[in-house]
């Protein structure tokens, strides 16, 4: 028998349980730890709550979830509660699926300034992340800048643009849909470094914005280069670009009938966040150009009064004591998901923040593979580790409350019980009403 610990239960988790079922199907024994009572990381904290069909994935993970080979073991957090040495005695492979949880820092002047925020808690904040339950924006000023020119700064600038009515089927958390229908934003900037060949956003998220009730999309014709170069780009970004086309053909005329402007702000590098009593007031922003792709300071600087500030600039993996860390790429030290026999990584935690929910899949399967490589290679000791019996034991002695998917299960029954009106569920903001509710 083989035992497995995945610390993780985000995409990058599950995918690797499943890759290690199809590996070894009932010689294997898997135990996926979660920090938090729930399952599923950023399918539940980060892809919007406007996107459900995105979030419907997690059925697939609760078919491997609910095998009687793989087993979650919520509210555990390893590096506090128990040590990845630790688990390493009791599993013949541990393998590091925690994402990257934290924000890059912009490094700018003023970045703590009240009302700016990294995404990783704005989105943390309405999504439900326990963590960024208490965030409190405040959204009375007129104007947000939103740094970034990915999915993520569109689903950050979606959020803040759209209406309650706007958010009916979605999950949205009662707390954040009260503040942002106190909104009194009427211009969201997108501040980007580069240009509008050079963004990360993809055709449908753009797109979504030409169909918000209160907000219209907005592009200086100037900042579009010449459309015949639209031919050289790949098929997908080509199609997003042509979106910013549309917008920057929006006549001046319409925008009397949206109360929200979505700005473009292309080649714009901010300087410096500028305020006063403690809170932002402005983004000081230095004018680029591209030149071979990276931009370029003009010396040309400009002010851009701001409200609130939300950073979409990527994330960094958590450190865990003991395990190699690239502190330069902010993700685990790996070749191919090997941190060093017996102990390995993958998703986010092993590439760092990029790629779509199923990038994680082919990495899942490549690192069990790798397992099953060190094992026959007979790097992983010769078996006889105590596996769940082992981690069961450690746990009573330790007093760990540890959430079973049974547990989950109770929990999720209860958030769709208090669910709002057409939504899919009301989820619980906070960990020890997660763990009341699994009483059922
Ligand atoms: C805002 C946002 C929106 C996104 N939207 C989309 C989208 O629409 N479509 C798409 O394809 N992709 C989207 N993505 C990308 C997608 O979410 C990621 O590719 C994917 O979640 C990465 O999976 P992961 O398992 O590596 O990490 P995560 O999903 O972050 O899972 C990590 C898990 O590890 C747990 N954990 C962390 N530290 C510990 C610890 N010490 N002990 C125990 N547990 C721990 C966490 O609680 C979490 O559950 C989005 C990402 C973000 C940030």
């Amino acid at each position: 028998m083989r035992h497995i610990a995945i610390i993780g239960s985000g995409p990058a988790g599950y995918y690797t349980a499943e890759a290690a079922q199809k590996q070894w199907g009932d010689d294997v024994r898997v135990d996926v730890f979660d920090m938090l009572p729930v399952p599923y990381g950023l399918i539940r904290t980060g892809v919007a709550p406007d996107h459900q069909s995105i979030k419907g994935v997690s059925k697939r993970y609760e078919a491997t979830a609910l095998s009687d080979n793989v087993r979650f073991v919520g509210n555990v957090m390893i590096g506090k509660d128990v040590s990845v040495a630790e688990l390493q005695q009791l599993y013949d492979a541990v393998v590091i699926a925690t994402g990257a949880p934290h924000d890059r820092k912009m490094d700018l002047p003023g970045e703590d300034l009240g009302n700016v925020f990294g995404s990783a808690a704005f989105v943390g904040w309405y999504n439900g992340h326990p963590m960024f339950a208490n965030l409190d924006p405040d959204l009375s000023g007129d104007t947000a800048v939103v740094i970034g020119m990915g999915n993520v700064a569109l689903d950050v600038t979606r959020i803040l643009s759209k209406s309650r009515a706007e958010f009916a089927g979605s999950d949205i958390v009662a707390h954040a849909l009260d503040i942002l229908d106190t909104s009194k934003l009427k211009r969201i900037v997108v501040l980007g470094r580069r240009g509008p060949h050079q963004i990360m956003m993809t055709p449908k998220e753009l797109g979504e914005l030409s169909h918000l009730t209160r907000a219209a999309p907005r592009v200086d014709p100037v900042d579009l280069p010449e459309e015949g170069e639209d031919a050289l780009l790949e098929p997908g970004l080509r199609k997003s670009v042509t979106h910013l086309r549309s917008f920057a053909a929006i006549p001046e005329s319409h925008y009397a009938d949206y109360p929200i402007e979505i700005e473009f702000d292309f080649f714009a590098s901010p300087r410096a966040l500028i305020g006063s009593a403690g809170k932002v007031e402005a983004v000081e922003v230095e004018r680029t150009k591209v030149e071979a792709g990276r931009a370029v300071g003009t010396g040309e600087v400009y002010t851009i009064p701001a409200s609130m500030v939300v950073c979409c600039i990527g994330y960094r993996s958590s450190p865990i004591p003991d395990v190699p860390f690239d502190e330069r790429a902010g993700r685990f030290a790996n070749d191919e998901g090997r941190i060093l026999p017996g102990l390995y990584c993958v998703g986010w935690a092993r590439r760092g923040p990029s790629g779509t929910i199923g990038t994680n899949r082919p990495d899942g399967f490549s690192v069990v593979e790798k397992i099953a490589e060190d094992m026959a290679a007979g790097a992983l000791g010769h078996g006889g580790k105590q596996g769940r019996p082992g981690f069961d034991a450690l746990a009573e002695r330790r007093g760990l409350d540890v959430v079973t998917f049974r547990d989950w299960k109770k929990i999720e029954a209860q958030e769709e019980a208090r669910a709002r009106e057409g939504a899919p569920r009301e989820k619980f903001v906070d960990v020890a009403d997660m763990i009341e509710a699994r009483k059922g």
